[in-house]
């Protein structure tokens, strides 16, 4: 049963989606005006009703819908490369996690989520904006208690020991590897998403002087289906390149 305060998502005949609180409030739309109060004390899957009679689907969001919904200024990453991070390292429900570059905090949700029960996300932010946007962001997602944001430049230590895995994405990651190999527990994994391929070249360069092993580099590409009655076939655009992320191990 949906309780006063609880964030709901909302969807409505046209497929747009609101995610917003079960409360006092009223939201406005295209389709009508909304009671939120009449969210309470609904179940996930019922419906509301705007002032014109529209109907608007009641749902639990997922930790997608509030990735998708996030407020974001530097560029995210998007979860066909975070669930790659996922399917290499094996981070689960108790890990530690060290992000360098949290951004608008997409990456850092993402691993929240996956790492409760207790596990832990760390995540380094050099700018003070960016790492107050990404704590409202985590806030809204409910991972306060998961997640640690520290207004840090990650080029200048990591302060956490065995750790699980170290993740990154910002300019420089190999002026991370020093602190990674210190950071991490044997075995751990590092993870380096990287936009252009002299990101690459100066990484593979660098780790070469550390204890890594099992290196390897993939890009990952989605195509989407658009699927009708008459015509069913990839759809005509596509996200062609976001990144390549290189995953190593510490011995
Ligand atoms: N992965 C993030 C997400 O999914 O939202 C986006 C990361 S964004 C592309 C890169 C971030 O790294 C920026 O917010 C930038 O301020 C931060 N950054 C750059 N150099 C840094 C450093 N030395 N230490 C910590 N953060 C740094």
């Amino acid at each position: 049963m949906i309780i006063e305060g609880e964030r709901v998502l909302l969807i409505d005949e046209r497929g747009r989606r609101y995610l917003v609180k079960a409360g006092k409030k009223q939201l406005q739309t295209n389709l009508g005006i909304i009671n939120l109060g009449e969210a309470i004390g609904k179940e996930p899957g019922e419906r509301l009703r705007s002032h014109l009679g529209k109907e608007f689907v009641l749902l639990r969001p997922s930790i997608v819908d509030y990735l998708q919904k996030i407020r974001r200024v530097p560029q995210i990453m998007l979860p066909k490369d975070a669930a790659q991070i996922i399917a290499h390292t094996g981070v689960g429900p108790g890990s530690l996690v060290v992000e360098g570059g949290t951004g608008s905090g997409s990456l850092t949700i993402f691993l929240g989520n996956l790492v409760r029960p207790g596990g832990r996300v760390v995540s380094y932010e050099v700018r003070e904006d960016f790492a107050k946007l990404a704590e409202e962001n985590i806030s809204i997602a409910g991972l306060s208690k998961i997640v640690t944001v520290k207004l840090r430049d990650i080029y200048g230590g990591i302060d956490e020991q065995s750790v699980d895995l170290v993740t990154l994405d910002l300019p420089q990651p190999e002026r991370v590897l020093p602190h990674a190999e210190h950071a991490l527990k044997h075995g751990g994994y590092l993870s380096v998403f990287a936009p252009c391929v002299e990101h690459l070249q100066r990484l593979y360069r660098d780790l070469q002087n550390f204890n890594f092993t099992n290196t390897k580099t993939i890009e990952c590409l989605v195509r989407e289906f658009e699927v009708n009655t008459n015509c069913t076939r990839p759809s005509t655009r596509m996200i062609a390149h976001t990144g390549y992320l290189t995953f190593a191990r510490r011995l």
